[in-house]
C-alpha cells in the first residue's frame, strides 16, 4: 500500500518555508492506519523490541498501538513538566532556539532493548534527544522507526550509529 498517498502537504505550516506532512489523511483511513502499524510492526520485527518510546504527540498515536502489536510495553517521551513523577530531561535544537524533552526516570530499564517511534523524521534533533534520554537510563537504543523520512534533511545521520527504519521516504 503507499502510504505516500495518504500524507497531505501544507505549504508555509507552521511558518513560512516550512511544507508539513500532515498525517491526518492516513489516520482517518483505517486500512492506511493498519498498513501503517503493521508496517512499523514489521520494521521492527528483527530488533529484538522490549519497550516502545513514543515522542509526544504524534509518536504517541503510532507508539501505543505499534506496542500493542509486538505484545510490549509503552512509555512517553514528552514536553516539559507534563510528567508527574521524577523525570529526567535533555535540551535539544530546534531550527530557531532550544526546546526539551523529558522521560520518567523509571521509563526504561537499564538494558531494556527500546524502540523510539514518531511520526515524522526531519532534522533528526527531537529522535537523538529521546535517544539520549533512552541510554541516560541505561537502556539500549534497539531502533529509530518513522511513518516518514524527509532524507533530504539528513536526519539519519544525526542518528548515526543507530538503526533508522522508515516507512515512507522522500529524497
Ligand atoms: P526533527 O527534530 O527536525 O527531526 O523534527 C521532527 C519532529 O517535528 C517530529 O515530531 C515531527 O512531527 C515534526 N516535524 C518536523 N518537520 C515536519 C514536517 N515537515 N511535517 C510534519 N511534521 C514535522
Amino acid at each position: 500500500m503507499d502510504l505516500s498517498k495518504f500524507l497531505r502537504d501544507v505549504p508555509d505550516f507552521p511558518k513560512p518555508g516550512i511544507v508539513f506532512k500532515d498525517i491526518s489523511p492516513l489516520l482517518a483511513d483505517p486500512r492506511a492506519l493498519r498498513a501503517s502499524i503493521e508496517g512499523l510492526a514489521e520494521l521492527m520485527s528483527k530488533a529484538r523490541v522490549e519497550r516502545v518510546i513514543g515522542i509526544e504527540s504524534r509518536g504517541f498515536i503510532f507508539g501505543v498501538p505499534v506496542a500493542l502489536e509486538l505484545g510490549v510495553g509503552f512509555t512517553p517521551v514528552r514536553k516539559p513538566k507534563k510528567l508527574p513523577w521524577k523525570t529526567r530531561s535533555v535540551e535539544y535544537d530546534l531550527e530557531y532556539g532550544k526546546d526539551r524533552l523529558e522521560i520518567h526516570e523509571d521509563g526504561v530499564e537499564p538494558g531494556q532493548r527500546v524502540a523510539i517511534v514518531d511520526d515524522l523524521l526531519a532534522t533528526g534533533g527531537t529522535a537523538k534527544a529521546a535517544t539520549v534520554l533512552t541510554q541516560g537510563l541505561g537502556a539500549v537504543v534497539a531502533g529509530c522507526f518513522f511513518v516518514v523520512e524527509l532524507g533530504f534533511l539528513g536526519g539519519r545521520k544525526k542518528l548515526g550509529g543507530h538503526v533508522v527504519e522508515s516507512l515512507v521516504r522522500f529524497d
